[in-house]
């Protein structure tokens, strides 16, 4: 018979780290939640290595009392719930008092603390689960943990972390974030020695800049409004404002970060229309709503979240959205200017801005007040939303996992490519006496040579002559370049300033003139001049929705063709109409040149033989 044991506090709190502390990132989360749980309004991160070799979280918070530092790492040690009648109205971010044991479990951490009332600050160390004695230590008011060497005990573990730098993303994308999520704190965010993230704590604005860099809030609507008793505040993108992936959406749901798929896929629904493919909307946004009407704890890390009603909160999203971007009458209600005195970074004050902490004034968190939803209330929002049940449930794809989606859709290319390679023996080889017939539906060119029918896209083809010039002149270093009237100056997150700043020398040996333009924002000033009508928004966008597939490119030739077949892509204008001259131009330059492709492997020309075309009649059986 099987002997049932009853597994040591030791062994237990391994397997619970299992389920809070997956990744540095999510050791960093819970420490920061710890801290603004404290009433923390200044939060220092420090990592090295992406938080595996040392992850360290300061505060300014109330402190442990030396008296509690040992019972705060002990399993379903919390402060924050006595009764379970607490857990329905908690409001404070941790509160299954299992993160500390279970960090403690896994790495070697010093906790260092010090509450106001308390003349000396006190100290734990702890390692792989064994605690120490409590020493003095000399820290100013506040807590202090260091987390080392994660996952010294558990090598199983350590197999799943990502390269460090895979890990130093993930903690970066967390602790932007922590910024958009917390204005009202100050955060500075180090890793290996760099300061990342620096915020001030004096509001949201400032919070963006911070993150987003200059430029961004004109290209913003700030709204506030409150429909069916939930709360929606924040920054969503004006329609051409778009995005290449989902990175630059963050939503906060009574004052936490979390990913939810029915937010997520009203917001997009409600973009709808003014996204084009592999678009995404920007949007930082603050949702309040009864907290009763809400479940977070469903996730062990409590990033999702159960709605008692889903319908309601995709309904109120959807619906006060689209207002705003459709401009109807109610948007003017919901748009607000932001009126109080706001101090905007500019690149060149943004130095000025490194002030030190002690200047910057306390300012405390305050919870909102819930409304309840009344009852006429849920029925109205009840009877609208019928008409759209249809398309959350088309929608329901989850919106999630960045990477995944990322790999999907570099997968997409190569079997992409791989079919374009199959179906492209129809092309015609060469190019004889064409005679050009007409142009159709403002994108196919029709000639015939006598025998046969040929369509040409004009769009492709065209593509395809920039690419072979640009190609040429780049290999020949003969490019020239052309100054921009106004320089394209474009703000970016952290990841893609990295990227950007890696691969600049592909964009010079471009064409490209482009610098790094202050924090987080690049300048370009000058273009190849084989290209003066592209769009750049259009081509930047294109970059970094790829910037994945662009990073592990290796091989510099395919590199630099991947990039400027991007550059004549946005060159090209969709459904312009060509004149004569044009189309000559066109033939002259494509004589001898066709069977080809354009840059992304579509078919410039395809072949109708006339024996196809008498078995359409049936001339020919
Ligand atoms: P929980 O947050 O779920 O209560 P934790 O294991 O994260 O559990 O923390 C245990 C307890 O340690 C908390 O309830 C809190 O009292 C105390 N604590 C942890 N971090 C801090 C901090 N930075 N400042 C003050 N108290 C803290
Ligand atoms: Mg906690």
């Amino acid at each position: 018979m099987a002997h049932i044991n009853i597994l040591d506090s030791y062994v237990y709190n391994r397997i619970a780290a299992g389920e809070v502390v997956e990744r540095p990132f999510s050791v960093v989360k819970e420490l920061v939640e710890n801290s603004i749980d404290a009433g923390a309004d200044n939060i220092t991160v420090e990592i090295i290595d992406g938080g595996v070799t040392s992850i360290k979280v300061m505060d300014n918070g109330e402190g442990i009392e030396k008296s509690q530092l040992k019972s705060a790492v002990l399993p379903h040690a919390t402060s924050k719930i006595k009764t379970v009648e607490d857990l329905d109205d908690i409001l404070t971010l941790g509160f299954r008092g299992e993160a500390l044991a279970s960090i403690v479990s896994v790495a070697k951490v010093k906790i260092s603390s010090k509450p106001a009332n308390q003349e000396f600050g006190a100290e734990i160390n702890a390692e792989g689960g064994v605690i120490g004695d409590t020493i003095d230590s000399a820290i100013k008011n506040g807590t202090e943990i260091t987390v080392n060497n994660l996952f010294f005990n558990t090598p199983a573990r350590q197999k799943f972390l990502k390269s460090f730098k895979g890990e130093e993303n993930d903690v970066t994308n967390l602790l932007s974030r922590f910024i958009l999520g917390n204005p009202e704190i100050s955060f500075k965010y180090v890793s290996n020695g760099k300061v990342i993230y620096q915020s001030f704590g004096d509001g949201i604005e400032s919070a963006m800049l911070s993150i987003y860099g200059t430029g961004v809030l004109n290209d913003c609507f700030f709204i506030d409004t409150e429909k069916n008793g939930i709360k929606v505040k924040g920054y969503i993108g004006k329609h051409h404002y778009t995005k290449p992936n989902r990175t630059y959406q963050s939503i906060f749901l009574n004052g936490r970060y979390i990913i939810n798929s029915t937010i997520s896929s009203a917001i997009s629904n409600a973009y709808g229309a003014y996204l084009m493919k592999r678009q995404y909307p920007f949007y930082v946004l603050d949702i309040t709503v009864p907290a009763e009407t809400v479940d977070v704890n469903v996730h062990p890390n409590k990033t999702d979240v159960r709605f008692s009603n889903n319908q309601v909160i995709y309904g109120t999203l959807y619906s006060i959205i689209s207002k705003v971007l459709d401009g109807s009458s109610e948007a003017v209600s919901i748009i607000k200017e932001k009126t109080e005195k706001s101090q905007i970074f500019t690149n060149e004050n943004y130095n000025d801005y490194e002030r030190s902490y002690s200047e910057i004034k306390p300012l405390k968190k305050e919870y909102f007040v819930l409304n309840d939803i009344s009852v006429d209330q849920k029925n109205k929002a009840q009877t609208s939303f019928t008409q759209i049940e249809s398309k959350i449930e088309e929608n329901q794809k989850p919106c999630v996992d960045i990477f995944a989606e990322n790999k999907k859709f570099i997968e997409e290319l190569y079997s992409q490519k791989n079919n374009n390679a199959i179906q492209n023996k129809e092309i015609i080889d060469s190019f004889t006496e064409l005679k050009f017939l007409a142009q159709a539906l403002s994108t196919y060119l029709i000639f015939e040579d006598g025998k046969d029918l040929y369509f040409i896209d004009q769009h492709a083809a065209h593509e395809r002559i920039l690419f072979d010039e640009y190609i040429e002149k780049v290999n020949s270093s003969n490019i020239s370049i052309q100054p921009l009237l106004v320089p394209y100056v474009f703000s970016v997150n952290v990841q893609e300033n990295e990227f950007l700043n890696e691969k600049m020398p592909y964009f010079i040996e471009l064409g490209f003139e482009i610098e790094q333009f202050g924090y987080n924002t690049f300048k370009i000033s000058a273009i190849p001049t084989n290209i003066v009508d592209i769009d750049i928004k259009k081509f930047i966008d294109d970059v970094l929705s790829d910037m994945n597939l662009l990073r592990t490119e290796n091989i510099p030739t395919i590199l630099r063709e991947r990039v400027a077949s991007k550059a004549c892509r946005a060159a090209i204008k969709s459904g312009d109409k060509l004149d004569d001259k044009d189309i000559k131009t066109l033939i002259t330059l494509m004589k001898g040149n066709l069977g080809l492709k354009c840059p992304h492997g579509r078919p410039v020309a395809v072949k109708i033989t006339r024996l196809e075309i008498d078995k359409w009649f049936k001339r020919i059986v």
